[in-house]
């Protein structure tokens, strides 16, 4: 099985310009890590300037060639659906390749990474052949409509904890609005997202549409984003590089830029929400894919009346939950991404300590057995943890909780609007009338209400404040793919 993982995932040197793999100009590589081990999994070009040079190149051919400007929608749509279907088709393989270099376990890889990426591609399908402009009522002797045009070329660069899938979730519509496309996926997990690029190519996208070109954020990232003939960045990282690629936009031709950022989301709990629901979904809620999710509701914020019994049974299940190898069936949580990011985390422990949080369970690397060779951490849960504390400020981003108490509904909304985030939020309640009012108190992209991480391709996703702007998926990502003219004709 290994063999054949290496092999699909093109040898080591390999970029994807214009349809084939492509030597790097400098012959530089970086290794890919599996993080359970800390072996090296592949390698992967150290692409530059050049190399993206050559793949925008390919992307703008690619876009003014009238074949793909002018492709049939229902060709176009057949195109995205069996893209869907081969992702569906490789998904054992495409998600064993994603635990294996992420470190998060197989079945979350099939169920939370491949199966929606595969969705994302059917559902873009259909907006193929229902996207349509308007005729507007206009004065005097006119006939005033719209076109909705693509952009242009896009290039991508994505963060390592969803790889396929935030390639995927920005692929699918830039397709189906006729754009092309170059893909930096991050340095330390570039493989499914190599992969994805073949795979569209066996669907039938024409050459030069889909490139990707790997390396790291400062080189292969900066150049695509200072590129004079991109049009567009759709970003998936950090505050810190989204304000880079601000920069570069700037410094440039003034490219468009959607940013999706991270996330210190509350997940709120009153006294009247069904408890039995809240826990798991609270549990899952930070400790899914190890905490390494934008999403992840690492505000815990909790009424006083609950408060302690909701604790005492949170951290039992946290003591309990099984971390190893992702590979193994029975596993819960697999290995942070990095010893950079597991110095990080434990960097937050400390400081969590420092200001006097309670240290509730965890708070350690898990260096049990085999797990000693990778980058694996204990389920950590603070307990008595004060809004201004850098653990309830900052984005973590490991498997490590923050627990807060409020007394009542106003301070719940004040600390959960207390951070520079604003990407998701959850609130669990009965009361019907509390919940609309959290869902238009709180300023996030997301509320749930009474659910956790609920996703779906059709439910637009994104940030409000500092956690970004622009979404993805449902028809509102359509939006920030395509541009509109308006079109005058005397009558
Ligand atoms: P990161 O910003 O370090 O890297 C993201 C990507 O940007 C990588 O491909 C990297 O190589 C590239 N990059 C870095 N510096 C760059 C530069 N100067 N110019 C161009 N490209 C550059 O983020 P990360 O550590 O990979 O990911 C973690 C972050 O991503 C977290 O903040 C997390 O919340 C966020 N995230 C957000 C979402 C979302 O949908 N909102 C989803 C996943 C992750």
């Amino acid at each position: 099985m290994e063999a054949t993982l290496q092999e699909r995932v093109l040898k080591p040197g390999r970029n994807w310009i214009d349809g084939k793999p492509a030597e790097s100009a400098s012959g530089k590589t970086i290794d890919v890590i599996n993080p359970a081990t800390g072996d090296v999994l592949s390698t992967v070009p150290r692409g530059e300037a050049a190399d993206v040079d050559r793949a925008v190149a390919a992307a703008r051919r690619a876009f003014e060639n009238q074949a793909w400007r002018d492709l049939k929608p229902s060709a176009r749509s057949k195109m995205l659906w069996r893209i869907g279907e081969l992702i569906e088709k490789n998904l054992d393989e495409l998600a064993r390749l994603e635990s294996l270099n992420a470190g998060k376990p197989l079945k979350s890889a099939k169920n939370g990474d491949m199966r929606p990426a595969a969705d994302i591609f059917y559902y873009y399908a259909g907006w193929v052949r229902a996207m349509h402009s308007e005729v507007i009522p206009v004065d005097g002797p006119f006939l005033n409509y719209t076109l909705r045009e693509p952009v242009g070329v896009v290039g991508m660069i994505t963060a390592w904890n969803y790889p396929m899938l935030l390639a995927a979730w920005k692929v699918a519509p830039a397709l189906a609005t006729g754009c092309t496309c170059v893909i930096k996926p991050s340095e330390m997990t570039p493989l499914t997202t190599l992969r994805l690029a073949q795979i569209c190519q066996e669907a039938g996208v024409p050459d030069g549409v889909v490139n990707v070109v790997t390396g790291y954020g400062p080189e292969a990232g900066d150049a695509l984003a200072r590129h004079m003939d991109v049009d567009k960045i759709a970003f998936t990282g950090s505050i810190r590089s989204a304000r880079a690629l601000m920069k570069a936009s700037g410094e440039s031709n003034l490219k468009r830029l959607s940013l999706e950022l991270g996330g210190k989301s509350p997940n709120v709990i009153f006294p009247d929400a069904d408890l039995d629901a809240a826990l798991p979904a609270a549990f899952w809620a930070i400790y899914a894919n190890k905490g390494e999710v934008c999403s992840a509701g690492s505000r815990l914020l909790l009424h006083e009346d609950v408060y302690d019994e909701f604790v005492g049974r949170l951290v039992d299940k946290a003591r309990k939950m099984r971390v190893g190898n992702p590979l193994d069936p029975q596993t819960e949580m697999g290995a942070q991404i990095s010893q950079t990011q597991l110095d990080r985390i434990l960097g937050y422990v400390e400081s969590g300590k420092q200001q006097g949080a309670q240290l509730l369970c965890g708070g350690e690397r898990d260096v049990e057995g085999e797990k000693s060779r990778g980058f694996f951490m204990k389920p950590t849960v603070f307990g008595d943890v004060k809004p201004d504390m850098k653990i309830a400020q900052e984005e973590i981003f490991g498997p490590v909780l923050s627990v807060l108490k409020f007394k009542d509904e106003e301070e719940a909304v004040a600390i959960s609007n207390g951070t520079i985030y604003g990407l998701v939020s959850a609130v669990w309640t009965r009361d019907v009338q509390r919940a609309h009012r959290l869902a238009r108190q709180i300023k996030a992209g997301v509320v749930w209400i009474n659910t956790y991480n609920g996703f779906d391709s059709a439910a637009p996703f994104g940030g409000y404040k500092q956690s970004g702007f622009g979404r993805e998926m449902g028809m509102h990502a359509l939006e920030s793919y395509t541009q509109v003219k308006s079109v005058w004709v005397a009558l």
